[in-house]
This record gives C-alpha cells, sequence and structure tokens, in this order.
C-alpha cells in the first residue's frame, strides 16, 4: 500500500522549489541546492559569509526541476487518497514564485508542462481503473476561492450570469462553520453549496480546470490581479466501494495559496490594505495550525481562518500534508525569500 512508505516518512512535509531566473543577468541569491533537501542562499548586500543562511527541507527542486521530477516526488501522498487517506497539498510562496505553475501549470491552459492538479487526477483514474474489479470509485471535484475570508465557487457555469461577486457565505456568520461541520458528518467532507462535479476522465478536469480559471480571471479584472490576492482550493472527493460493500471516502485538497508577500502599510490603504491583512492573517493561521499540528497540541487553532476551517478534517489526525515552499531566485527578492522559507522551515519537522 502507498501509505506504508508514507508513514514512515510522518504525516507534515515541506518541499521547497526554485523559479528559474527570469533574466540571467540579475544577481542570483541562491548558493547551494542539495540532494538531501538542504538548501543556502546568499544576501546580495553582504560580504559572503555574512550573509549566508542555511534551510533544510524534506526535498529540493532547483530551477531546473520539471513538472513531471516535482509529481512524481508528490504521486505517492496522492496515491495514497485512494487508500483512504484525506491529503492536503499547498503552493506557499510571494507573487510571482512559481505557485501557480506548480498547481497548474503555465497559464494559457495548454497541455503542455501540466501542474499537479492535473497529473493527480490523472494519476488518480489510473488507479481506479486498475483496481475496478475490486473497488469501484466515484471521484468528484469542487474548486472554491477564499477572498478576504469570503468563499466563492469558482465552477459555476456560467458566471457572467451570476451577480458578482457570488459568495457562498458572508464572512462573520456562524452558518458558514455549522454548514461545514454538518456537511462533514453527513457526506464525508464538503463545501456547502459549492457545486459538486463528478469526472470520469481527464477531460472532464480539463474542462473543469479551465472553467475555474475562467471565472477567477473574470473576477481579476473587475479588482486589481485579484487571483493572487486569494486562495483557491480544488478539492477532490473520493468514494470508494469494495466488492464485499466497504465504503471509503477521502478528499485531497490541492490549494493556490495567496501571495505571501507583505505590503508596505505606510503605502497602501482601503481596500488593498484590508485585502493584505486578512492575507498575513489567513496565512499565519495556516501556520499557527500546522505548527500546532506538527508540535502534537492538543489544542488546534482552526477557527482561525476560512481556510483551516474548511480543510479542518483532512490537516491532522491521519491526514497527509505537503507544502510547498516557492522562492523566486532574484536578489531583489531576498527579504521575501528568507521570510518564505522561515515560515517553511517553521511548518517543517524535518
Ligand atoms: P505565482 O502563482 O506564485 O504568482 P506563477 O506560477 O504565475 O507565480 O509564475 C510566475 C511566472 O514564472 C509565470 O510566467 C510562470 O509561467 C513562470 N514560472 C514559474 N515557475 C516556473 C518554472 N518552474 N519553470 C518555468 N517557468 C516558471
Ligand atoms: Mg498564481
Amino acid at each position: 500500500l502507498y501509505n506504508m512508505v508514507q508513514d514512515l516518512k510522518g504525516n507534515i512535509r515541506v518541499y521547497c522549489r526554485i523559479r528559474p531566473p527570469f533574466n540571467e543577468e540579475t544577481k542570483n541569491v541562491i548558493d547551494y541546492i542539495g540532494d538531501d533537501g538542504s538548501l543556502v542562499i546568499l544576501d546580495p548586500s553582504k560580504p559572503q559569509k555574512d550573509g549566508r543562511k542555511v534551510f533544510q527541507f524534506n526535498r529540493m527542486f532547483g530551477p531546473t526541476a520539471t513538472q513531471d521530477e516535482v509529481f512524481k516526488d508528490t504521486q505517492p501522498l496522492i496515491r495514497s487518497v485512494m487508500d483512504g487517506y484525506n491529503v492536503c497539498i499547498f503552493a506557499y510562496g510571494q507573487t510571482g514564485s512559481g505557485k501557480t505553475h506548480t498547481m497548474s501549470g503555465p497559464s494559457g491552459g495548454s497541455i503542455k508542462d501540466v501542474g499537479i492538479n492535473y497529473l493527480a487526477l490523472e494519476d488518480l483514474f489510473e488507479i481506479s481503473s486498475r483496481r475496478k474489479d475490486i473497488i469501484n470509485y466515484d471521484i468528484h471535484v469542487q474548486m472554491v476561492e477564499i477572498y478576504n475570508e469570503q468563499v466563492r465557487d469558482l465552477l459555476v457555469e456560467d458566471s457572467s450570469t451570476t451577480k458578482y461577486p457570488f459568495y457562498i457565505f458572508s464572512s462573520t456568520s456562524d452558518k458558514y462553520f455549522q454548514a461545514i461541520r454538518s456537511c462533514a458528518s453527513e457526506n464525508g467532507l464538503s463545501l456547502p453549496d459549492a457545486t459538486m462535479h463528478s469526472v470520469k476522465s481527464t477531460a472532464d478536469v480539463l474542462h473543469l480546470m479551465k472553467l475555474g480559471g475562467v471565472n477567477r480571471v473574470v473576477s481579476s479584472t473587475a479588482i486589481n490581479n485579484r487571483s493572487s490576492r486569494s486562495h483557491s482550493v480544488v478539492t477532490v472527493h473520493i468514494h470508494g466501494k469494495d466488492i464485499s460493500g466497504n465504503i471509503l471516502r477521502s478528499c485531497l485538497h490541492l490549494i493556490d495559496l495567496a501571495g505571501s508577500e507583505r505590503v508596505d502599510k505606510s503605502e497602501v490603504t482601503g481596500d488593498r490594505l484590508k485585502e493584505a491583512q486578512y492575507i498575513n492573517k489567513s496565512l499565519s493561521c495556516l501556520g499557527d495550525v500546522i505548527t500546532a499540528l506538527a508540535q502534537k497540541n492538543s489544542h488546534i487553532p482552526y477557527r482561525n481562518s476560512k481556510l483551516t476551517l474548511l480543510l479542518q478534517d483532512s490537516l491532522g489526525g491521519h491526514a497527509k500534508t505537503l507544502m510547498f515552499a516557492h522562492v523566486s531566485p532574484e536578489g531583489d527578492s531576498f527579504g521575501e525569500t528568507v521570510s518564505t522559507l522561515k515560515f517553511a522551515q517553521r511548518v517543517s519537522t524535518v
């Protein structure tokens, strides 16, 4: 079984991926990338020996790593969802560091260089067909966006006829908490009111991802580059029934997080400041939850953000979590790079 190997490695792991430099001439902060998951970066503003910082992760992917290489190291974890494990995969990092590239692939929705979301589904279909004589699997997909602590369905067929913004629940309502809880107890896990789509082939998946992508972009023209200011959550629901009638339920969550960059409070006001505060809060809540789980604390602060609340049943317990820390190699990103790596190190158990 896929989990046996996985269990040995613990339930929380952190991978780091470095984006290729946009311009070969700019100063690069990456000094060393080790096969053992070590990373050394250099502060461009300091003499070599003073500016060295060393980090350790479960795995490092350098700028030349391909989508397939990244997927290969993620595959066993994803496969464990077919054995009934809940799995969360997060892409963390500043805007422009490669989160969407890892999860979805290059923009434009071409089949070339597709990311984890597509490759994962493709793999799940393959396992499903391989096991069809012993287990009958049903696979469903939901996709939502969390923006300023409000949740929006990204898989509504014609979003132009949907009043924008279309939120499932407003931010402060306790109804939301209850709805998630009751949904969780009734039928495994699901997001209340977000449309649930049955998928049977990679063509179905491509169609939905295109739809989700379009719906995300529709709003981003309305509000300045919104897709980098919101979290997008693709949830894959697995329902399996074996020949003796045993039922298996599990979820795979694929999360493209909002950009982690700090904004200068002296420079932004109004909506931009509000967005930034919501993002800071939800990302730090996520960090707190994962850290509390890694330290095996008795209290896990799930309720402090929509994201952690939504993922409550898929973080902790027997669930498995993978965080991809994304890094831009350019010298002018050094400050953000350090804060991304520190965040990732904090949630890591290596
Ligand atoms: P983010 O989602 O973190 O804002 P993107 O995934 O949109 O960042 O990446 C920014 C740009 O860099 C995009 O044009 C993307 O195609 C490119 N890019 C990111 N990572 C890679 C990579 N590993 N290889 C090639 N191009 C990449
Ligand atoms: Mg992105």
